[in-house]
């Protein structure tokens, strides 16, 4: 892991994010500790087509994990579960070893204990989770994921049409409601109405 500079990929991330920030120090850093503990060494090179990421957030972090792992929703490597947790998997996807890394909650309280001479939270919290160890900042655990064919990189596996809508639905998100082939809008699962 000695190739991955943690200042490099700090200013890196911020770059692409926009700006620095907490999130980027905190998913640089569970970045580099989720790779480490599936062996993955080069996740932008040689292991580009060994690794997926799971992230349970939409937030600054995730854009760290991005920037780090090179893993992306258009190369169907970064899966974006909604649960609004600062949480990641990681996944070796030659070994099938996934580590989960989530931000303890007491990192929070424990960033303004670090530097009580710096007045602006935000400042002191960004030099705190650059300060402190690991298992401060982290929970890491062992998880089992499977991953289905249709939800891999690569070709869509099937492509269909909506009987409502007429649009084409691929990866297999289509639902079959009434013996009619919908997409999820149609069915009544869109997060839009017309
Ligand atoms: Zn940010
Ligand atoms: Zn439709």
């Amino acid at each position: 892991m000695d190739t991955m500079n943690f200042e490099e990929l700090l200013q890196e991330s911020a770059r692409v994010h926009g700006h620095l920030c907490p999130g980027q120090v905190l998913g640089v850093r569970m970045s580099l500790l989720g790779l480490e503990a599936i062996g993955i060494c080069d996740p932008k090179g040689a292991d580009s087509k060994s690794l997926i990421v799971f992230v349970e957030m939409d937030r600054c972090a995730t854009d760290a994990v991005q920037s780090v792992t090179g893993c992306s929703l258009g190369h169907r490597t970064m899966k974006f579960m909604d649960y609004g947790k600062m949480a990641v998997t990681f996944m070796n996807l030659g070994t099938g070893r996934a580590v989960r890394v989530v931000v303890r909650e007491e990192a929070r309280s424990r960033a303004q204990e670090y530097f009580p001479e710096i007045e602006n939270k935000y400042d002191a919290q960004l030099k705190a989770y650059k300060a402190m160890r690991n298992e401060e900042l982290f929970n890491t655990m062992d998880v089992k994921v499977k991953v289905q064919d249709q939800d891999m990189p690569g070709r869509p596996l099937k492509r269909v049409k909506c009987e409502a809508c007429g649009e084409y639905v691929q990866d297999m998100r289509e639902v079959c409601r009434d013996g009619r082939i919908l997409c999820k809008p149609c069915a009544q699962e869109g997060y839009y109405t017309i």
